[in-house]
């Protein structure tokens, strides 16, 4: 089984991706945090993109292709992809590897420009293990997890991340209408707390692959 988790650079895909990933038994990769890593750890790949990831623009989809490949063949499970694919190319390309039968189902974790504006302008992440700290008033300084500082990620700066909703912006309809048209696309409200929306966007799944692929749309919310 293949998922894709689309939606706006704060919507919660690292944190939804990786409890639906758990839940459904699959393994959860996300493109940005590979990059991250080939960056903290200087790879030729992580010097490839550093430019372009931290001006927040998208990196070049041969580049993101040859990754996908190494992961998707190195794979021993299924895959959550959260942040790709992000392009109609980037789309084509995953196919192709995938086969007739992949991805299975695209689901779109819809969050208003603004809430992740909000959200993301709060949002720390741990500088030694990446893990993403509390937000808002009384915000802890150091990792829950291993104690190291929290920081900004380099592309939460407010003007990189207006380029990276710029990007998405851009590409996200035509990416939703190429999965709508293979009748694999899903929608589901994000907003509201962590919680909730795992709840929500696991009641949904559920519902989708119960019904097996109908109906092609099924939104649980209006599409912001
Ligand atoms: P993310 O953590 O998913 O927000 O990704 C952080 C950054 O990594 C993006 O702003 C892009 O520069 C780059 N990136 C991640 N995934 C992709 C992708 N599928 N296509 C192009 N660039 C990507």
């Amino acid at each position: 089984m293949h998922i894709v988790l689309l939606g706006r650079p704060g919507a919660g895909k690292g944190t939804q991706g990786e409890r639906l990933a758990k839940r459904l038994g699959v393994t959860h990769v996300s493109t940005g945090d590979v990059l991250r890593g080939a960056m903290a750890a200087d790879t030729p790949l992580g010097r490839s993109v550093r430019a372009t990831v931290e001006h927040g623009e998208l990196v070049p989809d041969t580049v993101m292709g040859g990754l996908v490949a190494e992961v998707v063949a190195g794979a021993h499970s299924g895959i959550l992809f959260d942040g790709y694919p992000r392009t109609v190319a980037q789309c084509e390309t995953l196919s192709s590897m995938l086969g007739p039968c992949g991805p299975d189902l695209a689901v779109d974790l819809d969050v208003p420009a603004a809430t992740v504006l909000d959200r993301v302008r709060r949002r720390r992440v741990c500088s030694a293990c990446g893990v993403i700290g509390p937000g808002g008033m009384g915000r802890a300084a150091a990792c829950a997890q291993c104690g190291s500082a929290l920081a900004r990620r380099i592309d939460d700066d407010p003007g990189v991340l207006l380029r990276r909703l710029g990007a998405y912006e851009r590409e996200a309809t035509p990416v939703a209408n190429w999965f709508a048209r293979t009748a694999r696309l899903i929608r589901v409200d994000g907003t509201g707390v962590v919680d909730a929306v795992t709840a929500r966007l696991n009641a949904t799944v559920a519902r989708w692959f119960e019904s097996e692929r109908q109906p092609a749309l099924a939104v649980s919310g209006p599409k912001t």
